[in-house]
């Protein structure tokens, strides 16, 4: 089978097109055609050694397509069933085999390339709204890259909830899809913004930050948030926040901190059941609206990394992946 291989760590560069044999499944395990692969920040985290990874491996943690085999122990699943999964591991490949429990059949309302594209960003920003934190309706969240896959998820979600959602975005292309994912306030990124959503928010800051940027939005983040307010970093877009003084959380408001990731909201397969039937169900009924920004062919993986990585995308990015 055709398979994209990172053959050591570094730029998108290492992204190669290889042949390798079809995987086997062991018997907890499936065997899946896959259709779609998704393209997610923590593939460029893994792919230059940010994250811990051993080359040369098939990267890709989410997809969906059609299971072509079952092991031994598997009942659950047929051969057929069109599936996705947001726990695998070599997903950018014609083939892969993932854990039973880890894949979740999808309905009909819901397309393959959604749902390969979408199921691990639309899982966090599930978790993000109603696990790291529990924003009520009513309250004032900031979102920080408002445009991207996890970002306007998440805002379309914490809408529907009646939450009020301000973003930060790079250009005036991304605050109109921001704005039309529901924010009531889109700013860009400055020192200003701690200030920008005080005053906004009739002095108290945003009762919870969603930053998934790190580096470069950190210490904003830290500023714009109410006392007793949670900031939820959840990734580095920019690059990691480095250590600080937790003492610096009193004085900014008896501040709550916290870094979660999705595998520990979904290890449990009825936790996972549960975040993907509320969102393909939210899709079905027309809650969210889960945009694929842009599709790339398989061979075409290193550009994928690219435009990820130089912020030239919208929504989610995915892989079409054609046996
Ligand atoms: P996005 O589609 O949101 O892309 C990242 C966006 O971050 C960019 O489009 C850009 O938007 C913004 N950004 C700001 N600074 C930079 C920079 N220096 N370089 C690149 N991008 C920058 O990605 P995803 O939806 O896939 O993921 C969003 C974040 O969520 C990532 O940090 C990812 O690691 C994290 N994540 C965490 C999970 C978890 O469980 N912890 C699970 C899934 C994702 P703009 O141009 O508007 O600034």
């Amino acid at each position: 089978m055709r398979a994209i291989q990172v053959s050591a760590h570094g730029g998108a560069e290492v992204l190669t097109l290889v042949d390798v044999p079809v995987p086997q499944p062991e018997s907890d395990e499936v065997l899946i055609a896959v259709h779609t692969a998704g393209v997610n920040f923590i593939d460029t985290y893994l792919r230059e050694g940010r994250y811990p990874s051993t080359p040369p491996y098939i990267p890709g943690s989410e997809g969906a397509g059609e299971i072509v085999a079952l092991g031994a122990d598997v009942t659950d699943l047929a051969v057929g069933d069109r599936v996705a999964w947001c726990n695998g591991d070599q997903s950018y490949a014609e083939y892969t085999t993932v854990r039973a429990a880890h894949v979740v059949r999808v309905p009909d309302a819901v397309t393959d390339a959604v749902a390969g594209s979408s199921l691990l960003r639309g899982l966090t920003a599930h978790y993000l709204l109603d696990g790291s934190a529990h924003p009520a309706p009513g309250d004032t969240v900031l979102l920080h890259a408002g445009a991207g896959g996890v970002g306007l998820i998440l805002t379309e979600w914490a809408v529907a909830r009646g939450i009020r959602v301000v973003t930060t975005v790079s250009s005036d292309e991304k605050e109109a899809l921001s704005r039309a994912a529901g924010a009531s306030d889109v700013l860009r990124y400055g020192d200003d913004i701690a200030d920008r959503v005080r005053a906004l928010t009739d002095g108290r800051g945003a009762s919870v930050v969603y930053d998934g940027v790190g580096a470069a939005t950190f210490e904003q983040s830290l500023a714009a948030t109410a006392i007793r307010g949670t900031v939820v970093l959840f990734g580095g877009a920019s690059g990691p926040v480095p250590p600080f003084d937790l003492q610096r959380l009193s004085t900014a408001g008896s501040l709550t901190v916290t870094r979660p990731t999705l595998a520990h909201f979904t290890a449990d397969p009825a936790e996972f059941a549960w975040r993907a039937r509320e969102f393909f169900d939210a899709i079905a009924d027309g809650t969210l609206t889960v945009q694929v920004g842009q599709v790339f062919g398989l061979a075409h993986a290193a550009d994928a990394h690219r435009a990820l990585e130089a912020r030239a995308t919208t929504g989610s990015t995915a892989l079409e992946v054609v046996a």
